[in-house]
């Protein structure tokens, strides 16, 4: 088959939830299943593999791009976010997707809208702490867009880790029927977890920025089993990206990888996870802690 047999000429684009609805009917209706993947566009490698995963185990592949206000903390975070449709829309059509789903903001917030999702606990620690109200502007907007679309399964990057806990849990505890997948994070060849963000990086900033999946990762192997007291560690971990020319490290902590408890030890399956600036721009990544070496 040519390459221009096996990709749609042009993706289709969808604005609103009617006509979102109208396309996966005629898609259910054929017994096809679906896969949602959630974006805020600005796509690269990480997302495209959502999709890959998606198409591989869903009949359709169905992306959203929204840049959702109520995620962001600071304004001028939300003002110089990547925004460019016509980009993303050739990666999406390059990987097979069928359908995008890009909202102007009225539509997912339309005058007076007033509902909140909130997940307790799990969005009081780390991000939570240093980004007031993100993870509510998360599970609001991923909830809404999950009862638009309705898809048989979801996707999401385990790179954003606290964000895939806080959707398990909300999709659990609202019985929402969907099954949520989460996907290995994707790396540049130096170790650097893609992000949107990357691309505010100055050369000297890139230089610099993979020391933090380095320090994540080495933290991560001394605590493999359990067998060390993470505390001292984390410390260094954290004076390692000091050292290394990250202007503010924002945390370095060890958490169960279920319910993000504080861990003392990796006596259970954990993670390390991390956030540290370079200038202007704020850095997350984590890593999984070997159960034993
Ligand atoms: P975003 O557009 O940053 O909101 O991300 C959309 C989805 O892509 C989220 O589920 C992210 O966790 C996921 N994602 C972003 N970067 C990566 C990456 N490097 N590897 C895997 N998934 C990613």
């Amino acid at each position: 088959m040519s390459k221009s047999q096996a990709q749609p000429a042009h993706l289709p684009i969808v604005r609103d939830t009617a006509a979102l609805r109208r396309a996966l009917g005629v898609w259910r209706a054929a017994g096809e299943s679906v896969g949602l993947i959630p974006t805020m566009g600005g796509l690269h490698e990480g997302h495209l593999t959502l999709i890959r995963r998606a198409k591989a185990e869903c009949a359709r592949a169905v992306a959203t791009i929204f840049v959702n206000p109520r995620q962001f903390d600071r304004k001028e975070d939300l003002e110089s976010y990547p925004r460019d449709e016509a980009r993303d829309a050739a990666a999406l059509t390059a990987v097979g997707c069928d359908l995008l789903f890009a909202p102007p903001v009225e539509e997912m917030y339309p005058p007076g809208f007033a509902a909140k999702v909130s997940v307790a606990g799990l969005t009081e620690v780390l991000d939570g702490l240093h980004r007031p109200g993100h993870f509510d502007g998360v599970a609001t907007v991923v909830c809404k867009l999950l009862l638009q679309a309705l898809p048989d399964r979801a996707y999401f990057g385990e790179k954003d880790f606290q964000q895939l806990t806080v959707v398990t849990r909300m999709v659990r505890d609202l019985e929402l029927p969907v099954v949520i997948r989460p996907v290995e994070t994707v790396r540049e060849s130096d170790g650097l977890a893609m992000a949107s963000r990357n691309w505010h990086l100055t050369v000297e900033q890139r230089r610099r920025a993979p020391l933090l999946s380095k320090v994540l990762m080495e933290t991560a192997h001394a605590l493999a089993g359990g067998r060390a007291a993470a505390a001292p560690l984390l410390m260094e971990a954290r004076l390692r990206l000091g050292r290394g020319g990250f202007t503010k490290v924002d945390y370095v902590e060890l958490r169960a990888a279920d319910d993000l408890a504080a861990l003392e030890r990796a006596d259970r399956p954990a993670r390390v996870l991390g956030a540290a600036w370079l200038g202007a721009t704020r850095l997350i990544d984590n890593v999984a802690v070997p159960e034993a070496e």
